[in-house]
């Protein structure tokens, strides 16, 4: 009886809930007609960007061989380096597909309403699942653990999405969390050039002293990755401190550019 009546009064919770609120797309915002998180336009979108192709290996995000400028250490995965959905447009991209992966990261970013995050985890949840299934790795012996957020980040908007993603695809996969880092005073990030960045992540995060990574294997998660300083500098300390592997998962990875081929400088002509 108990039960029932906490059952109904849950239905009764939501039902006014969607009246207070109505759900909306994560990235659009447009209003929703069936349950979800995207509206079919941006799901439509977000298929096509993870169907972008890598202009150095041609392979998708969730493919892509690359290694980003300040990821140094290898690990035993196969060939990749990491497990992306999507590769993270400039802030001028035009191909709609571009647009709705960046919004859906700055949406996990800012919005603390879960549907986003809930969207991104479930998607990265499936994929790793996938992985490892054709790697054939046993994925219950592996920990996720993530770089905290920066103070002033929390202040900001009130929650840490790293966190929050990550206990969405502790719950999607069952994959137990292991908090392993501690951020140390330093400057954010995103406000530095990639030089910059590199020095400053190495001295930005610290292992918590009750963290016991010894032998475990570790999937970072990050909502973008750049440069790779950063998960760079989290799986130093880990695999410092004696962690057997750890491995880079994030929403959307930075698509590395072409290099043009040097042009000569034109000879100079004796007479000028
Ligand atoms: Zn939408
Ligand atoms: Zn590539």
């Amino acid at each position: 009886m108990k039960h029932k009546i906490s059952q109904l009064l849950s239905v009764l919770l939501s039902f006014i809930l969607n009246l207070v609120s109505p759900p909306k797309c994560a990235i659009c915002k447009d209003l929703l007609e069936e349950s979800g998180e995207l509206c079919p336009i941006c799901l439509e979108y977000f298929a096509h960007a993870m169907n972008r192709r890598c202009p150095i290996c041609a392979k998708t995000a969730r493919s892509c061989t690359c290694r980003p400028r300040y990821m140094q250490y290898t690990t035993e995965l196969g060939s990749k380096r990491m497990l992306a959905l999507t590769y993270f447009a400039k802030a001028d991209c035009t191909d709609p597909g571009d647009i709705a992966a960046r919004k859906l990261v700055y949406a996990v970013k800012k919005s603390s309403s879960r549907s986003c995050a809930r969207f991104a985890a479930r998607q990265l949840s499936h994929e790793l699942l996938k992985f490892f299934a054709k790697e054939k790795l046993d994925i219950s012996k592996w920990y996720i653990t993530y770089p905290p957020r920066s103070n002033e980040g929390i202040r900001t908007y009130g929650f840490d999405q790293s966190k929050q993603l990550v206990s969405l695809i502790s719950e999607y996969t069952g994959i137990k969390i292991m908090k392993c880092f501690k951020r140390k005073k330093g400057k954010m990030q995103k406000l530095l050039s990639t030089t910059e960045r590199k020095m400053n992540a190495d001295s930005l995060y610290g292992l918590l002293k009750d963290a016991d990574v010894r032998d475990k294997r570790f999937l970072i998660i990050d909502d973008v990755i750049t440069s790779g300083a950063t998960v760079n500098a989290c799986a130093a300390l880990l695999l410092h401190n004696g962690a057997a592997d750890a491995f880079p998962v994030c929403i959307s990875r930075m698509k590395k550019k072409k290099r043009l081929p040097k042009r000569k400088a034109p000879k100079k002509l004796w007479f000028r």
